[in-house]
């Protein structure tokens, strides 16, 4: 990747000491990659905790573990380092990736460096964005050694961040309070030629289970007294999906059905999973609403009309919209002034899918995708024909990004 920064001397000092300490960098994400940190697995999730720690504790942080409000997963990470300056800057990663060690030894998936490539669990989704976190903070002390200081630096690490943890979204809007600079995520940013995409916002999601209970009768002999459970959540999944509207960036998606038993039975019961995601809050919150009215709905009886089913729906979980807002684009524009003097281009970038970005954005200024670029994120299957691959990161990726990370974050802080 040739990025053209030769208008800054600070670019040019900071390239040069990037490019001079990325052996250093990669090494640091080989030992990151090769800790398993699956969710689940909270000894090894703790353990990259440890070793992220140490690796931050060179930049003078100081540590605090924070339990999970699940008991069965990994201690949250927080480090934190005093500033001159009292103003706070949040960075956020999280340590856990999706893949068990099992599926690890199955599919034979660890550190491999491919030319420019290197596969592991969790090199692009997140471990490549911790260190490209470490490289932009190296960046600003080694070119700006003073503004470093001065700035009260918030590094937090979500130890589960792909299952449900709402807990943690909670913890970062404690710890950077409302007066914070912003807060930098680390998710993955693509990067083709010279654009460099970042997230300004993000869809919210609520996730559904639908229950319906019918009656069940004998389908040859009693067919009249029965109620398909199946057909009344037929009518239900197609009123659900009706609502998807992508000029309002709207879509839900029933993922998963089941009912019924045995062919010669009227089914008496059925369930959906569903979900529903949204850029808008208000678009959000109608859509949730108008999912909602669905709980008590019937449009199914028995043919002798004793008996109609019922559907009930419920709200397994829900993450907040990020919409598009002042704050990040605020942000964005500093990504996009750095981007200039380096010759690249800062690409605004809304995505459908979540990150803890969702928790706080109406809290803190935020952006995210300041990660490297990458492909395949949760993916550890590869395929003799190529049709499968594994997740990588792009290594020539993570100087011109932190490049342009600490470029924007040195005018961050020259602009108080
Ligand atoms: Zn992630």
């Amino acid at each position: 990747m040739n990025v053209h920064y030769f208008k800054s001397e600070t670019a040019l000092k900071i390239r040069a000491y990037l490019d001079m300490h990325l052996p250093r960098y990669t090494e640091l994400l080989r030992a990151m990659v090769e800790i398993n940190s699956f969710t689940r697995n909270q000894t090894c999730v703790n353990r990259l905790g440890d070793y992220t720690n140490k690796v931050f504790s060179e930049l003078g942080f100081i540590p605090e573990r924070v339990a999970s409000v699940i008991p069965a997963y990994g201690k949250h990470l927080v480090l934190t380092r005093r500033g001159a300056g009292g103003r706070t800057i949040g960075c956020v990663s999280h340590l856990d990736t999706v893949y068990s060690p099992e599926e690890e030894e199955m599919n034979d998936f660890m550190w491999r460096v491919q030319g420019d490539r290197a596969y592991g669990p969790g090199t692009e989704d997140i471990k490549g964005g911790t260190i490209v976190m470490l490289m932009t903070l190296e960046a600003v002390r080694h070119a700006a050694p003073g503004l470093f200081e001065e700035v009260a630096w918030t590094l937090l690490f979500d130890a589960s961040e792909e299952m449900e943890s709402d807990d943690f979204g909670v913890l970062c809007r404690e710890r950077l309070g409302r007066s914070a600079l912003g807060c930098l995520v680390f998710e993955a940013g693509i990067i083709r030629d010279l654009n460099f995409s970042l997230v300004t916002s993000r869809k919210g999601r609520a996730e559904f289970r639908i229950t319906v209970s019918g009656k069940g009768a004998h389908s040859g002999a009693a067919h009249r007294k029965g109620a398909s459970a199946i057909v009344q959540v037929a009518d239900v999944i197609k009123k659900m999906e009706a609502l998807t509207d992508y000029s309002r960036g709207l879509t839900v998606n029933v993922g998963r059905v089941a009912g019924g038993s045995l062919v010669n039975r009227v089914p008496h019961s059925a369930e959906a999973f569903a979900e529903m995601r949204a850029f808008s809050p208000e678009v959000f919150e109608a859509a949730l609403d108008e999912i909602l009215k669905l709980n008590g709905y019937s449009s199914v009886s028995s043919a002798d009309g004793r008996f109609s089913c019922k559907t009930a729906v419920e709200i397994v979980r829900r993450v907040p919209a990020w919409p598009d807002n002042p704050g990040s684009n605020r942000l964005l524009g500093l990504w996009q002034s750095a981007g200039e003097l380096l010759g690249v281009r800062a690409i605004q970038e809304k995505r459908g899918g979540l990150s803890d970005g969702n928790f706080f954005w109406d809290s803190v200024p935020t952006i995210d995708g300041l990660g490297p670029s990458g492909g395949n994120p949760h993916s550890s299957e590869r395929s003799p024909d190529g049709s499968k691959e594994q997740e990588y990161t792009v290594i020539s990726s993570f100087a011109p990004k932190a490049l342009l990370n600490a470029m924007a974050v040195i005018h961050m802080i020259e602009s108080w």
